[in-house]
């Protein structure tokens, strides 16, 4: 509606508005006749009306201007000024009255005259009484008549105001569309939601409007035909922006909407005749947040959250889809299970922030390996599973798990720290390895396991013999939680040698598992997995107690410069009650704190810094000696070093292994012994084997050593006889070297 139209709309309302106010039923009587003046007054009063008088033009102009008459009975010759003058008053001011005239002028131009300034009735005088009181009733009727249709008019006006502008302000678009499905009104809520003025709109068939799959679903709803229970209610589609239109639109400038629309019908005439169809009226309620949330929980529902990437239902989706395919087609397809390696030192030791991070970094390269279709899920910490579904040989899968491993050779920066991952997959073929989803999983889980066995690091496919080993893994677990009570930990003790004095200075006492099946199992197989299940708190208790009570033993014989040495790992560092356990059990068997010492790896001491350093000095404020275990091959930190209470280093036996045939691990051991000697440190270098590695350790002054050379782990009371008789022990066992002598 133009802005002219809209002024005349409301000039004509304001105007009713002041019709229906100034409404009176007064009669004015103006005449300067006295004789007459008199006579119609009494008529008026006689039938019933109310009447004021006045004899001349100016008087009525006068009345005219404050008071408010229904009707004028009008004298039109008057001295000074006449009738006709009082009626152009009366229209130059607009006022609202109806004018009988009652005139001796009997000239038919005087009538037409009065008609023309607007007078409703012209009556010549003398007048019949009947014909004045007709003239009069009937103009008063009129005026009623005028008043009740201005007055309806005028609340029409209002209420339809009030509609549109409830319509206008709707949040949602409000539509009625004809019976060929053009749209015949919209309101503006279009313009804010799709761009398009209702101009634009009007007229248009609605499926211009509709997104291209939409339309089949739109054809019954949009333009709903049905009326009442029967129509449409809450039905989803897809609108159309404007092009450039951004404000609410998705990228694809698609809004979606919730429609409810109804058939409208005009009634028939009576049962006979049929109601007609003119329309449908419908609203469409923007959904876009309630779509968005949908989408996001959705997303949640089959997305990791930290990578992005699939979860494991969402894998199980499409890897159930594949399966049906791949057997539809006679096809193969391959599944690689994926764990990174060690990845739970880099969380232990630098936080879950860092290693969110790297699991990030990690999956970002990951799906570099990807062709499309393929499906790379995370579906644990550090494991992930790839779904490959166009794989024809084991070529195939052997190429892309040689891209993956090399794609993670490099190392990954975080946080000012460099990480170098690698990754131990196992992979299972479908059919060749199974034909259920569970069982390719397992199949490749297996595999994994295997990689991880044989010193991580690689791939392997599944082979059937692999089942073995698997379950026994599984069920080593379950025998762990039953070996404490039923005492099948057993501790041996390692020598350790200072090689000037030929002295045993120490021995470290050494977790073994005296397995009921499976014999004697080495520490390495299940302190990793002791420590994920939290069995190592109370194997690590048990060590203590023990070794202590050997300690005891032994300086009840008399062996009291001999010290033990106890392995504690990170998780035993974190009991609240370690320091008091240890010096507990110090106490209880009268051992002095430097006849204990505790091993820890640098590893331990990155975890919880200000917590294991305040523990670290209470344990060496008590004299305990305290050795960072297999250093060197931790996120080491000279910074930490200086801040700890440490008494030892003990060089990694990797690299005394491999000193001879490598001129790098060479170099580290000589920087690790100048460095401890810069930070006044004990040294003993771990694993020596060999006479050459001793003659080279001790050429660069490591005096303190540890290795098969001097002795392997030994039972308690081999231990024992051994430090108690040196030489008889060597002699008999030729596992010690002749020439250590032992106190
Ligand atoms: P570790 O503390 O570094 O212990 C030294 C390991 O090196 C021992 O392995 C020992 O048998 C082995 N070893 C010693 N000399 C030689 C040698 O000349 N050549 C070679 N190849 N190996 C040598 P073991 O007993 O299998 O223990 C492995 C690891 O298990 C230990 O490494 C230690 O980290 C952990 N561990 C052992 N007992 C305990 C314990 O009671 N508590 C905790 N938390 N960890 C323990
Ligand atoms: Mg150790
Ligand atoms: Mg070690």
């Amino acid at each position: 509606m133009s802005s002219k139209q809209r002024d005349t709309a409301s000039q004509r309302a304001a105007k009713n508005i002041k019709y229906l106010c100034d409404f009176s039923e007064k009669i004015l009587i103006v005449d300067d006749e006295q004789l007459h003046l008199h006579s119609l007054r009494e008529l008026m009063n006689q039938n019933g009306h109310e009447v004021e008088t006045t004899n001349s033009g100016s008087q009525a102009i006068e009345k005219l201007k404050t008071n408010k008459f229904g009707l004028l009975l009008l004298d039109l010759n008057m001295n000074e000024i006449s009738g006709d003058e009082v009626m152009d008053f009366i229209s130059e001011n607009n006022i609202n009255t109806t004018i009988i005239v009652v005139s001796g002028e009997s000239s038919f131009e005087a009538a037409e005259n009065a008609l023309r300034h607007g007078a409703y009735d012209f009556i010549r005088k003398p007048y019949a009484i009947d014909n004045l009181l007709n003239s009069v009733n009937n103009a008063i009727k009129k005026r009623h008549l005028e008043y009740e249709n201005l007055a309806m008019q005028t609340k029409l006006h209002e209420s339809e105001k009030l509609h549109r502008y409830i319509v206008n302000k709707s949040p949602d678009i409000v539509y009625m569309l004809d019976t060929e499905g053009r749209f015949t009104f919209i309101n503006k809520r279009i313009e804010t939601l799709l761009g398009y003025t209702k101009r634009e709109i009007i007229g248009k068939h609605y499926s211009e409007l509709i997104h291209e799959e939409d339309q089949e679903k739109a054809r019954y709803t949009f333009n709903e035909r049905r009326a009442g229970t029967r129509s449409s209610t809450n039905l989803e589609i897809r609108l159309k922006c404007k092009h450039n239109h951004t404000a609410r639109c998705f990228e694809t400038r698609l809004l979606p909407i919730e429609i409810n629309a109804v058939g409208v019908y005009n009634p028939g005439r009576d049962k006979n005749d049929q109601d007609k169809f003119i329309g449908t009226y419908g609203i469409a309620r923007d959904i876009t947040d309630r779509v968005e949330a949908e989408e996001i929980i959705r997303f949640q529902a089959y997305h990791d959250m930290l990578t992005r990437l699939p979860n494991r239902t969402l894998l199980k989706d499409r890897l159930n889809q594949a399966i049906s395919h791949t057997k539809r087609n006679n096809t193969k397809l391959a599944i690689m299970f994926l764990d990174l390696d060690r990845f739970k030192v880099v969380n232990d030791t630098l936080g879950h922030m860092i290693g969110d991070q790297l699991l990030q970094a990690v999956s970002t390269r990951l799906k570099k390996c990807l062709r499309e279709g393929d499906t790379l899920a995370r579906i644990g910490g550090d494991e992930f599973t790839l779904l490959l579904p166009e794989i024809h040989t084991r070529k195939d899968s052997e190429h892309i798990a040689d891209k993956i491993i090399h794609a993670l050779k490099k190392p990954f920066c975080i946080d000012d720290h460099e990480f170098f991952v690698s990754t131990s997959i196992g992979i299972a073929h479908y059919p060749d390895d199974g034909t259920t989803m569970e069982t390719l999983i397992k199949h490749a889980d297996i595999a994994m396991y295997h990689v991880k066995d044989n010193g991580k690091d690689g791939y392997k496919f599944y082979a059937d013999n692999m089942n073995e080993l698997y379950s026994r893994h599984l069920s080593l677990e379950n025998d762990m939680r039953r070996a404490l009570q039923n005492d099948q930990f057993v501790i041996y003790y390692q020598p350790q040698i200072n090689v000037e004095t030929n002295e045993v200075f120490a021995m470290e006492a050494l977790i073994r598992w005296q397995h009921p099946e499976r014999g004697l199992i080495s520490p390495t197989e299940f302190i990793a997995l002791a420590e994920e299940t939290g069995l190592i708190q109370p194997i690590g208790d048990w060590v203590l107690r023990n070794a202590c009570a050997e300690l005891k033993r032994w300086r009840n014989a008399g062996l009291t410069s001999v010290r033990v040495a106890i392995n504690l790992s990170s998780c035993q560092l974190e009991q609240d009650n370690i320091v008091d356990t240890i010096f507990e059990l110090l106490r209880s068997h009268d051992i002095p704190g430097d006849m204990l010492e505790i091993e820890i790896t640098e590893n331990v001491l990155m975890k919880d810094i200000e917590n294991g350093i305040f523990k670290l000095n209470q344990l060496s404020d008590y004299g305990i000696k305290i050795a960072i275990d297999d250093f060197g091959t931790g996120y080491s930190s000279l910074n930490y070093l200086k801040k700890l209470p440490i008494d030892t280093l003990k060089i990694d036996r990797s690299f005394i292994h491999d000193m001879q045939q490598n001129d790098e691990d060479s170099s580290i051991i000589k920087a690790i012994i100048a460095m401890a000697k810069g930070l006044n440190l004990n040294i003993i270098s771990e694993g020596v084997e060999t006479e050459e590695q001793l003659e080279q350790l001790r050429e660069w002054r490591c005096k303190n050593m540890q290795g098969f050379l001097f002795s392997r782990p030994m039972t308690d009371d081999d231990a024992i006889e051994l430090l108690l008789n040196p030489g008889q022990y060597s002699n008999k066992k030729g596992s010690v070297r002749n020439s250590v002598s032992f106190l």
